[in-house]
């Protein structure tokens, strides 16, 4: 017969998820109870007010999606592009690729702005490209590049897609929390993130927020949004305020008390702080690999805190070096995707995970397992 299953403790310092801090995994154990419950509402209540405290925004629609980092990156595209709309898409690593595929699955034309792997998005090819298509509805891009640890500037490449008159669609699933995100001084019209990278909650949520310029868009589509499950103008019914929260699906009540949690944590220790602790602990673990001459992939001044990749030193195997870390150390770091492969290591600081012991931890568990 199979029995329970009872995972080990890892420290997860890879692309994500990230260590959970145990106060979420308290707060997701405490009694289910039903989804329009008046106590579950209020708690529903309190999590969009300090997710729009997160994001830095006064968004009315700023919620959660039930769903991962991956279903919020589909919610902020399939409401905003009709069959026939154009959007821009900037393209340094792996997840601007997905935004193609998103663009293009809904019937929308995705016109390229490619910079290499490790770089960030070129603010001068993203003008040119706006340049180019004034019937441009909408600029995507990655804020936080996970595949890469590339940082791209936010704020430019919005100022850039309005001055064009287009929208700017972010994807900051690695971002939130993690490094500065301004929403609302940044004008940025739709943003999507995940709860499990900088957060320290679960997987499986995707909180998101929209201007009201962007709902203003979806509000007045000429086609139905082709997903159901995510169409705004159906969900807000349970999430919208002042709404009566009628029935569009089951909140996944738990994860929330998760995510409720996470925020509460993040509150207590202040945005600013979280933003500081990240850029500290990364400044540590930056010392102590350049210290044995480790490269990291992304320049400095583009460099994500919470994402550190850096070159594998020549003759030293990936896999071997990476089974040793999680059977003798318990410690998972990422490995590299695509044409990145083999040939670097993604190390995460994100939420939980990101502090002096992990920093330590990994510095000795690597020099020894690289020793041996
Ligand atoms: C992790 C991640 C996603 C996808 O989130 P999932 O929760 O895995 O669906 C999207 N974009 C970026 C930049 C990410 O790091």
């Amino acid at each position: 017969m199979v029995k329970s299953f009872h995972p080990p403790n890892r420290i997860l310092m890879g692309p994500g998820p990230s260590d959970v801090s145990p106060r979420v995994l308290a707060a997701m154990a405490r009694p289910t109870i039903g989804h329009l419950d008046p106590m579950f509402v209020e708690m529903m209540d309190e999590m969009k007010a300090m997710l729009q405290y997160a994001f830095q925004t006064k968004n009315e629609l700023t919620m959660p999606v039930s769903a991962p980092g991956s279903a919020g990156m589909e919610t902020c595209f399939v409401n905003l592009l009709e069959p026939g709309d154009k959007a821009i898409v900037c393209q340094n690593g792996v997840f601007g690729g997905r935004m193609k595929e998103n663009v293009e699955r809904c019937g929308a034309t995705a016109v390229m702005v490619m910079d290499d792997w490790g770089t960030a998005v070129d603010p001068n090819k993203v003008e040119d490209a706006l340049k180019a298509n004034p019937d441009a509805k909408l600029l995507a891009f990655v804020h936080a590049e996970t595949s890469t640890g590339a940082q791209s500037d936010a704020q430019t490449l919005t100022y850039l897609a309005h001055k064009y008159d287009a929208l700017s669609l972010v994807d900051s699933v690695t971002g939130l929390g993690g490094v500065p995100l301004k929403v609302d001084e940044w004008e940025i019209d739709a943003i999507y993130s995940g709860s499990q990278k900088c957060l320290s909650c679960t997987p499986g949520l995707s909180p998101i927020s929209f201007s009201d310029r962007a709902m203003q868009v979806v509000k007045s589509r000429k086609t139905k949004v082709q997903s159901w499950f995510l169409d705004l103008n159906l969900v807000t019914a349970y999430w919208g305020s002042g709404a009566k929260r009628t029935y569009h699906h089951t909140a996944p009540v738990n994860a929330l008390y998760g995510l409720h949690e996470a925020l509460v944590m993040l509150q207590e220790e202040g945005l600013e702080n979280s933003w500081a602790r990240h850029k500290q602990h990364h400044l540590e673990l930056k010392a102590g690999l350049e210290a044995w001459g480790l490269k990291f992939v992304v320049k400095e001044e583009h460099r994500l805190p919470q994402l550190n990749s850096v070159y594998i030193p020549e003759g030293v195997d990936d896999v071997t070096v990476r089974s040793a870390l999680l059977h003798d150390y318990g410690l998972e770091i990422g490995a590299g995707l695509g044409a990145m492969a083999g040939k670097i290591w993604r190390i995460g600081l994100m939420g939980h995970a990101c502090n002096e012991r992990n920093v330590n931890i990994c510095l000795t568990a690597l020099e020894d397992v690289m020793r041996a």
